[in-house]
């Protein structure tokens, strides 16, 4: 038989390729796949924990300056859609909090000049 990563001839009961130390019964592309998988579990929980720190400021950002949230929940709306909407969100609870200042100062007014 041949040995399933290298292409080694190897025997039959034999368990380790003499030419490249794996098992030559084992299947090469299951190997590949865990090995990519790997790297992508890896990508993945570092880019998580770098999109989740930053999902934070930009929600700031947005509450802050709301306008320059707009504009990044349209920029990214696509390409981003975590960090747009953590923006979107700030800018929106900032406008929210802008409208109940201004209406709460409203009927402050109405009622001290009655
Ligand atoms: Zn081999």
């Amino acid at each position: 038989m041949k040995c399933n990563y290298c292409e080694y001839e190897v025997k039959e009961d034999c368990k380790y390729c003499p030419n490249c130390g794996e098992n030559p019964k084992t299947k090469k592309k299951n190997k590949i796949k865990e090995k990519l998988a790997k790297v992508d579990n890896s990508n993945k929980s570092s880019n998580s924990i770098n999109s989740e720190s930053l999902f934070l400021l930009w929600g700031l950002l947005g509450f802050f300056v709301p306008i320059a949230g707009l504009i990044l929940f349209i920029v990214w709306n696509k390409t981003k859609p975590k960090d747009a909407k953590a923006a979107g969100i700030g800018a929106l609870a900032r406008v929210i909090l802008n409208f109940f200042y201004l209406s709460v100062y409203g009927i402050f007014h109405f009622i001290v000049n009655r």
